[in-house]
């Protein structure tokens, strides 16, 4: 039997997906793309914004083209939020939330005998128990994302995931712990800890666990060379969490702290719980107890009530703080949340205005974060043969700047010595040592 998957929007959703193949390998299905013919068709949805339905309604249409006999389960954040909307799509065998993915072969396999649409989507706001859903055949042989927590308490005023991630849910550290040891055995350089809101690791846990707690931990596990995390709440970062954190030297010095916007009423109306002030404070502390910090971000431009004078205070923020590297986003009305309903929406036109004028800082500002590396020599973790230049592997330094350099053998999975030797846009040059 043949299965197909395509997967949309975050992370933890690549590793459900990664997880959720390797269960069909075990019951002996063999894995084809998504655009060829196949007897089942997974998709894997994100609900993060409009387009994700949207997407995720294309690509069922598509399996539907390939094979009108085949299964079609629908998973995840979309199942999770309209399983009546999912279920009215023709074509559509199986719907599964964002929990029980690790059901999903038992459930295909009665779709198919019982030609019954099978409708398995629980109530994830009650359901606070952490779903092991572990990888043993890592597909990428360098670094491997390990999830260590699902859901959300926050409820930030444009955002869905609370509903269809639900409660905040810990992994048993003792898991944890086994997997890293699994993954050093295996060779595994580099695991980036991943989840949904990962700073409220072990919230639900009895004792004092914490995302703190687990870094130390793994410290000193041998094997690993480089313990990254993932995209995180700035809250997470007080002072104590900072002086603990600069003590350890396999954390890569690489901190993803999503701001959103640089203007305190923005924030306010956005329900995000830290003033620019605060996030400035935090930046500055990283920067001088992190050796080499690097500090990337999301922005949101346009959101509900942005006024012309917002967007410049956010602007001159971003511009003061200069951050390495900044993704924007175009604020689109999710529908079900608070900013939908909010009065203001702003014209797309000046979203597009304020969007590249931010792209326009971003490429300023990394292209100056990296310019402060030129002439020094760096780790970097190759991962594979970079493919605009041939003979050239790419890689990246640990705190996240990439680095193509040429090289006469295969450098992938390696870890080598590099000068930093010219910026272009997006990555640098340099030798190997
Ligand atoms: S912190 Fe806010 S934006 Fe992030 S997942 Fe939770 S509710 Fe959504």
């Amino acid at each position: 039997m043949k299965v197909a998957f395509t997967t949309l929007g975050c992370r933890v959703n690549q590793y459900e997906s990664e997880a959720m193949t390797e269960k069909f390998i075990k019951e002996g299905y063999e894995v084809v793309p998504y655009d060829k013919y196949s007897d089942v068709y997974v998709i894997n949805t994100c609900s993060v914004t409009n387009t994700g339905d949207k997407k995720s309604r294309q690509m069922i249409s598509r399996a539907r083209r390939l094979n009108p006999d085949a299964v079609i389960a629908v998973v995840g954040c979309y199942s999770q939020i309209a399983p009546n909307e999912v279920s009215n799509i023709e074509g559509v065998d199986v719907v599964l939330g964002t929990r029980n993915k690790g059901e999903i072969v038992y459930w295909v396999n009665r779709a198919r005998e019982e030609r019954e649409q099978i409708v398995e989507v629980s109530d994830v706001l009650r359901n606070t128990e952490f779903e092991e859903l572990n990888i043993e055949e890592y597909q990428d042989k360098t670094r491997a994302f390990l999830k260590i927590q699902d859901g959300c308490n926050r409820f930030c005023s444009y955002c869905l995931i609370p509903f269809a991630r639900g409660a905040v849910c810990s992994k048993d550290p003792e898991k944890i712990v086994q997997e890293v040891k699994e993954l050093a055995s295996n060779n595994f350089k580099e695991i980036i800890l991943s989840g949904i809101h990962i700073a409220s690791y072990g919230l639900d846990l009895d004792g004092d666990w914490n995302l703190v707690k687990i870094l130390q931990i793994i410290e000193d596990i041998d094997g690993i060379e480089r313990v990254r995390i993932g995209s995180i709440d700035p809250t997470f970062f007080t002072e104590g969490v900072i002086e603990k954190l600069s003590s350890l030297k396999k954390l890569c010095p690489h901190f993803h702290l999503s701001l959103q916007s640089g203007c305190d009423e923005t924030l306010k109306r956005m329900n995000r719980r830290y003033t620019t002030e605060e996030y400035r404070n935090i930046v500055k502390s990283l920067r001088n107890n992190i050796n080499d910090a690097s500090i990337t971000t999301d922005i949101i431009v346009g959101f509900p009530g942005e006024t012309d004078e917002e967007f410049e205070i956010t602007y001159k923020f971003l511009e003061e703080i200069k951050l390495s590297k900044m993704h924007v986003f175009k604020f689109s009305p999710r529908k079900g949340t608070k900013a939908e309903k909010m009065s203001d929406q702003v014209d797309g036109k000046i979203k597009d205005i304020r969007s590249s004028k931010l792209i326009e800082l971003d490429k300023k500002n990394e292209m100056e974060f990296m310019n402060q590396f030129i002439n020094r020599s760096m780790n970097v973790l190759f991962e594979q043969e970079y493919s605009s230049i041939e003979g050239f592997y790419e890689g990246y330094t640990p705190n996240y700047i990439k680095v193509i350099s040429k090289a006469y053998q295969d450098l992938s999975g390696g870890i080598f010595e590099v000068r930093l030797s010219k910026v272009e846009e997006g990555y640098i040059i340099g030798e190997i040592l």
